[in-house]
């Protein structure tokens, strides 16, 4: 079994309560460079970084993991990331199994 299956099939049994009205991250591309971009295309565990066809940074932020990976790769750089916890009762639900 390829490891990225065995990662989906794991992420497939949490749940998420996904607030529309509140966004709990949001990536500013314009603040970041070109290895600050590749890092976060590469360290979200969720994969919820990805480019368009245009180039720019898209952002899923409703299957966050709330893991603070892309927030420690922003860290040196204040404006690229605002990041925050889902407000309470949304976000993930860790279901092991
Ligand atoms: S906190 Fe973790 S799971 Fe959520 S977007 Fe950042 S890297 Fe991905």
């Amino acid at each position: 079994m390829e490891y990225k299956t065995v990662v989906d099939d794991k992420l497939a049994l949490n749940r998420f309560a996904v607030d529309e009205h509140h966004r709990h991250i949001t990536a500013h591309a314009e603040h970041m460079d070109q290895n600050m971009l590749n890092a976060l295309l590469a360290v979200c565990p969720a994969g919820l970084y990805s480019l368009n066809p245009q180039g720019q940074l898209i952002l899923e932020y409703a299957g966050c993991l709330e893991c603070g990976s892309c927030r420690i790769i922003c860290a040196s750089r204040p404006g690229a990331l605002t990041w925050g916890y889902p407000r309470a009762t949304k976000g993930v639900f860790y279901r092991y199994g």
